[in-house]
């Protein structure tokens, strides 16, 4: 559930019109509810009560300084997975022990900053990288809090691009050598193991994926208690998906997902730690673009609108589906027709649908892309020298610029030309 709803026939986000927003800001801009962040957080809050838990925020799908700020104000932890997001975090004010570091990758300055400015955990995904951390932190004199990824070798059935459970993906250590790598761990002078993690995916619309990893994860935790270590927190990862399509599809909710939580890992006495990005951002979300024409081309028409790939890639990079709707909602019984949605860009990719049957728009019509929220800002580029998409975060009847649209001035002036050239 979100809070863009049509009154009197205009989409608004929470009590501001879209067209306001359009007319101060100009398009292409997402524009965030704040309502439904809190919203989502506080239905992953409820559906883990009774259990010891943490919500760590993955801040790789929204990472902007007003929406870790709200995050943190909840009491949210937060999710990293590079040394930027983790300096971004911190000077959101999220402390240190409430933020988790992921990522198949982390470099040497990377551990050292985090161990630095404190963290409560870093999840280490491969045996060089368990050594190159015990290293960093001896050197520092400390000891680094590690849970280890594991790869539990289960179909998350979503886009390719987004599974990461399976043995064959990057991700973690595969679980059969699991209880090998503890013992290692477990022997190095700076590490502290604290638990064990899983992530499986993104955009996960069924719960058996789930109930098969924690399984996995409940007896492993099991046999390594019995091997001597001391597992105090299970980190469940992200993935539970968000309907793109309304009405037509409904994804497992928040309470669901918390009873197979309950169900696999709930009698471990372990922290319940889950890293949700895409259910907390996505719906909260929503990309208002501008139509410049409508175009007849043989056989098809095309909507070109001043949104375009560079500013929401999903379509073009997972071939995933946005809801498009006017926010003008058209007279009952008015003529629809199908059209391609596509922007401006250089490349066919730059399409976000074919032969949508829509209500016929026109040149400076004004549409929103529905559940943008997540994996759209923050993959946008300046690709065509497009300005970077700027941010609005709506919350009841105020809203402001949470980032400006760059000029082309400040575009061109981060270039420089080398004098001897
Ligand atoms: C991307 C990611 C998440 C968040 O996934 P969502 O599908 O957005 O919930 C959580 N944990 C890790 C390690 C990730 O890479």
């Amino acid at each position: 559930m979100d809070h863009f709803d049509y009154r009197n026939g205009v989409l608004h986000a929470e009590d501001v019109p879209l067209p306001e927003i359009a007319a101060t800001v100009g398009t292409p801009v997402y524009v965030y509810s704040a309502a439904t962040f809190r919203r989502h957080y506080q239905l992953f809050d409820e559906a883990l009560a009774g259990m010891d838990h943490l919500i760590c925020y993955a801040m790789k799908a929204n990472g902007n300084l007003a929406v870790l700020k709200l995050m943190n104000d909840l009491g949210a932890g937060v999710d990293v997975v590079s040394g930027g997001e983790y300096a971004k975090a911190r000077a959101a004010g999220v402390p240190g022990e409430r933020i988790v570091f992921s990522g198949v990758g982390k470099t040497r300055d990377e551990m050292r900053a985090a161990l630095e400015g404190g963290i409560r955990q870093f999840n280490v995904e491969s045996e060089p990288e368990l050594l190159a951390l015990g290293e960093v932190a001896v050197a520092m004199g400390l000891r680094a809090p590690m849970a280890l990824r594991v790869n539990p070798d289960v179909d998350a059935r979503t886009h390719a691009k987004i599974a990461t459970g399976k043995s064959e993906n990057k991700f973690g250590i595969p679980i059969s050598r699991a209880r090998e790598v503890y013992a290692r761990a477990a022997a190095l002078p700076g590490i502290e193991v604290v638990g064990v993690d899983v992530h499986i995916g993104s955009q996960l619309t069924d719960l058996a994926p789930f109930e098969a990893a924690f399984e996995k994860l409940a007896d492993l935790t099991r046999a390594l208690r019995a091997d001597g270590h001391v597992i105090s927190r299970l980190d469940l990862g992200g993935g539970l998906g968000i309907p793109y399509d309304q009405g037509n599809s409904m994804p497992p909710q928040p309470h669901d997902y918390g009873e197979v939580v309950r169900r696999t890992v709930g009698d471990l006495g372990c922290e319940i730690e889950i890293e949700p990005g895409r259910l907390i951002a996505g719906n909260a979300g929503i990309l208002l673009s501008r139509v410049i024409w409508l175009k007849h081309g043989e056989g098809r028409d095309f909507l070109i609108v001043d949104a375009a790939m560079n500013d929401l890639v999903r379509p073009a990079m997972y071939e995933a589906y946005h809801d498009i709707v006017p926010v003008v909602q058209p007279a009952p019984g008015a003529a629809r027709a199908p059209v391609d949605v596509v922007g401006p860009v250089c490349e066919t990719g730059d399409t976000f649908v074919r032969g949508c049957e829509m209500p016929v728009l026109g040149s400076d019509d004004l549409i929103a892309f529905r559940s943008a929220g997540a994996y759209g800002a923050v993959m946008a580029s300046e690709y065509n020298m497009r300005p970077l998409v700027p941010e609005v975060m709506v919350s009841g009847d105020q809203f402001a610029v949470i980032r400006a649209r760059p000029s082309f001035d400040e575009m061109i002036n981060r270039d420089k030309v080398p004098e001897w050239l």
